[in-house]
């Protein structure tokens, strides 16, 4: 690392004591890079084996880079605590100007302990940070309104992220989200509920510190060719132009779209629901992550009368992306464009994960289907698929929790479906609900044996496309090709890069710019890190219990059809034996 470069620095701060110090972690950016690879160390030092995941000593981490700040799309922070949703490793990814904004304060990674007894927020603001009362902003209805008012409040120089949690994240619902610059967020794994067990509303980091490199001259020219790639990639084109909602029509030809909580991989309204017709009718603009010449946000404008004066009319800005599109449109069966923003802008209000949302609305649905739940238990509310306002109802009850049926969905679909039945419908995997590609074993195997429990991980669906061609493709064969490709997006994930730029970023590039930054690496050294980092992860997972034995794997996958033509559950378990005995051998040989 080069001598001047704050990466090095690691923010420590307790909120039970409203103190803070600042430790040079060398030691830990030299051999992990940053990002995962720092975070799951950190992890594995500050939280402590067993402990309640809503408890004080929960750490929150967040951890940066070498690259933020310097390359396009180096835009990520990564975030580790221990979930509350699968009571073990909890790892989410955001955009924004989080990551930006925490490398220019002049910190690597920082680490957030202890609780407040009373609603707070922080404010890093460089070398200082501020304890700041957040009672007014306890249980507002909008996380876009307590950014706003944050922002009102607070100084302003340089880069600034604001990071905030909705009512769902005060009531710790184990898949509450924090949302970052209103339309990022850290959406996985209940990030959102640790900030809510600290009483820990929002965390403002803003900083203007410059970020040196070994060589001006080597760094222009490797900024721009990394530039340049990055705007004239055909793959780059078209999530500026449509987004992530591309995927929607090709997922449906291909039989790989979850639809009516997978009952189906073809929607018969796809089209309607498509990115290409959403950007037709009803794109209000696109945004950017900091650092990102990509901008591959789309926001919908939703112009609707209000009720008293009809010929006036609000407008909502609504952000959407494949992922919630499947979560509350295919997978609830809706095709009425409106009312599937509203609900998705109701979900980002209450500060939830939206795939989580949708997925455990479409369980209920099914349950309510098939009679395992009645109006007794929905408190009225009938489910009915593609029913929005229905949908809108259910969901101010998870939040609110009025009786046990919704205190049990606030849990997650797979709390819910242990108490009222349907496990086979309940569409998660490693407690983690899924995402949206029912392409295939590949797909699923990843979701069950990544350490996120995330299409993220492994990236199934682009082995599912090679199965589809090639049906003699081995279990063994898959299980390698995911383990390898998990491992080399631990370098990845510590670079901090966005996954949508990988193909940018390979082993020459980043061996380049890792130079450029301080760091020596061959392809074949990452390599080795990438399998460590991955090892720590699984060995923080299976010191707070998660056991390959113990996975559930719902039915539903073996009974619809996708890309890859059905999925055999023989094939799925070898694989996932096959990836046991791997991760198992590489933590017993650390060990
Ligand atoms: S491609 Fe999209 S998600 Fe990735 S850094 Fe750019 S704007 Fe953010």
């Amino acid at each position: 690392m080069l001598k001047h470069d704050t990466l090095r620095n690691v923010l420590y701060i307790n909120l039970s004591k409203k103190s803070f110090q600042i430790k040079d972690r060398s030691d830990l950016f030299e051999k992990y890079i940053g990002g995962a690879g720092v975070a799951s160390q950190l992890l594995l030092e500050e939280c402590p084996e067993g402990i309640d995941p809503y408890g004080p000593d929960n750490p929150i981490i967040m951890a940066v880079g070498p690259l933020t700040s310097l390359y396009p799309l180096a835009s990520k922070t990564v975030a580790m605590f221990k979930s509350p949703l699968t009571g073990n490793l909890g790892e989410s990814h955001a955009g924004g100007r989080s990551a930006v904004s925490i490398r220019m304060s002049g910190y690597g990674a920082i680490v957030i302990q202890g609780a407040s007894e009373r609603p707070c927020y922080l404010s890093i603001q460089g070398s200082k940070v501020f304890f700041r009362d957040a009672s007014s902003l306890w249980g507002m209805g909008k996380s876009a309104t307590v950014g706003k008012i944050i922002r009102a409040n607070e100084p302003s120089s340089g880069l600034r992220t604001i990071m905030r949690i909705g009512r769902a994240g005060e009531k710790m619902i184990p898949y509450a989200c924090v949302t970052t610059e209103t339309y990022r967020h850290f959406g996985r794994l209940g990030l959102g509920a640790v900030f809510g067990s600290k009483k820990l509303k929002a965390l403002v980091v803003s900083g203007k510190r410059s970020i040196p490199v070994a060589d001006q001259k080597q760094y222009k020219d490797l900024y721009e060719s990394i530039f340049k790639n990055a705007t004239e990639s055909p793959v780059m084109k078209k999530y500026h132009e449509i987004g992530t909602p591309v995927n929607v029509i090709p997922l449906n030809e291909m039989n790989g779209l979850p639809t009516r909580n997978l009952q189906a991989t073809q929607f018969e309204h796809a089209q309607t629901i498509s990115g290409e017709e959403i950007a037709k009718n009803y794109l209000g603009k696109r945004l950017a992550c900091s650092h990102c010449p990509v901008a591959c946000i789309h926001i919908a404008a939703i112009r609707e009368p209000y009720e008293d004066e009809p010929f006036f009319y609000k407008t909502s800005m609504i952000c959407y992306d494949y992922e919630l599109i499947y979560a509350v449109g295919s997978m609830l069966g809706g095709s009425h464009v409106p009312g599937m923003m509203k609900l998705i802008d109701s979900i980002e209000a209450y500060g939830l994960d939206c795939m989580s949302a949708g997925v455990a609305l479409a369980w209920a649905t099914e349950a309510f289907e098939k009679g395992l739940i009645t109006e007794m238990h929905t408190d009225g509310v009938r489910l009915v698929w593609g029913d929005y306002a229905g949908y809108q109802e259910a969901l101010a009850r998870i939040i609110e929790q009025p009786n046990e049926f919704y205190q049990a969905l606030a849990k997650g679909t797979d709390f819910a479906s242990s108490i009222y039945g349907g496990q086979d419908f309940a569409m998660t995997f490693g407690k983690n609900e899924m995402p949206g590609y029912h392409t295939g074993p590949a797909a699923h195997i990843g979701y069950l044996a990544g350490a996120r429990h995330s299409h993220l991980d492994g990236a199934g669906y682009g082995i599912d496309k090679k199965i589809a061609a090639n049906k003699s493709i081995t279990a063994e064969s898959v299980a390698s090709e995911l383990l390898a490709e998990e491992r080399w997006r631990q370098i990845l994930s510590s670079l901090v890069i966005c996954f949508f730029a990988r193909e940018l970023y390979k082993p020459d590039v980043i061996i380049e710019a890792l130079k450029l930054s301080g760091f020596e690496y061959t392809e074949e050294s990452l390599r080795k890190l990438g399998e460590e980092i991955h090892t720590a992860k699984f060995r923080f997972k299976m010191r707070e219990g998660f056991s390959f034995s113990n996975l559930r794997i719902p039915g539903r996958i073996y009974e619809t059809p996708c890309t890859a033509g059905m999925v055999d559950e023989k094939f799925v378990r070898t694989a996932l034996e096959t990836i046991r005995k791997d991760v198992e051998a590489k933590i017993y040989d650390c060990s």
